[in-house]
């Protein structure tokens, strides 16, 4: 029987990578589930590997709703023992009880009320019943591949900024008022975004240019003779916000996994804040982008957008 704990306290919106946690559960994912995460982490997820839920994590769990950030992985250190963490999903339970869903298997939304959240921390470890018994309630030393987490870091934030350098560029396909983001431009990444798929390199964008955005008024009958410039002028804008050195904060109203979170940028522009879960550096100044490419599908109806990232100058910033 799991027993009842509330959610998991989370320390990466500091941008922590370290924290000493009490271990509440060690339980088995079942052997025959379809892999619960949408993530590319170092070493996948196997089916029947142990997780882990403490107390407290500096680990950032893939969300099972939108899965763009991939989760952490790194290592639990217990009375000396190194246990290799592959992978780091989103767990929840009904307050009323029942079982504990993991990843996709979660029938409710991120954050659903009525739920407690729970950081699963998937071990690369092989243990038996006994050991894993033994872990529970001790503490234990969570600690982050760095390396890792900044370059999705880096990844996550520069996201954001493609989407809003796509807004600026774009800004002229609109004929009717429409939300607007931070920068007074038309929202088009807000509104548009399909899915986002972060790796350490970069992240895959897809926007959907369906009728729904035609309804709202975007014209975009040119946009394929008009894709390079478009590119281009993506690029540069991206390119200056970078040079800005401008600050990014992260936002929170609470430490537990389902309390709701910001990106907040202040660009020379005025500043973007927009919900996200995910991890981001200091500045804009620890990102480097090597290259924006922007694709139209044949049919016109999606726009893709790659970005390659990394760390400037790999210098650690936590
Ligand atoms: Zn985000």
């Amino acid at each position: 029987m799991f027993p009842m704990y509330s959610s998991t306290r989370v320390v990466f919106p500091d941008r922590c990578s370290e924290a000493t946690a009490r271990i509440l559960d060690v339980r088995r994912l079942p052997p025959s589930a379809p892999a619960p995460s949408d993530t590319d982490g170092p070493s996948g997820v196997p089916a029947g590997a142990w997780w882990v839920i403490a107390d407290l994590t500096p680990f950032h769990p893939v969300d099972h709703t939108w899965p763009d950030q991939p989760g952490d992985s790194g290592h639990l250190e217990v009375g000396g023992v190194r246990l290799p963490v592959a992978d780091c999903l989103t767990a929840a339970r009904s307050v009323d009880g029942g079982p504990v869903h993991v990843g996709r298997d979660i029938p409710v939304r991120r954050g659903g009320e009525g739920h407690h959240w729970y950081a699963a921390h998937v071990l690369d470890a092989e243990l038996d019943d006994g050991e894993a018994r033994d872990l529970i309630g001790e503490r234990a030393e969570l600690r982050v591949d760095v390396p890792r987490r900044q370059a999705l870091s880096a990844a996550h934030s520069a996201c954001h900024l493609v989407g809003l350098g796509l807004n600026a560029a774009l800004r002229d396909l609109w004929r009717k008022p429409v939300a607007v983001d931070g920068l007074g431009r038309p929202d088009f990444d807000g509104m548009a975004i399909a899915s986002s798929r972060l790796t350490e390199s970069g992240s895959t964008d897809v926007h959907r240019l369906g009728s729904s955005l035609r309804r709202r008024g975007f014209v975009a009958t040119d946009l394929g003779e008009r894709l390079a410039d478009v590119q281009a002028e993506v690029s540069a804008t991206v390119s200056g916000w970078l040079a800005a050195d401008a600050p990014i904060a992260v936002g929170t109203n609470g430490d537990r996994l389902e309390d709701r979170r910001t990106w907040e940028c202040t660009l020379p522009e005025g500043t973007h804040r927009t919900w996200c879960g995910g991890t981001h550096p200091e500045r804009t100044g620890d990102v480097e982008v090597t290259a924006v490419a922007l694709a139209l599908a044949e049919d016109a109806k999606t726009l893709t957008v790659t970005t390659r990232t990394s760390v400037r100058g790999g210098k650690p910033w936590q």
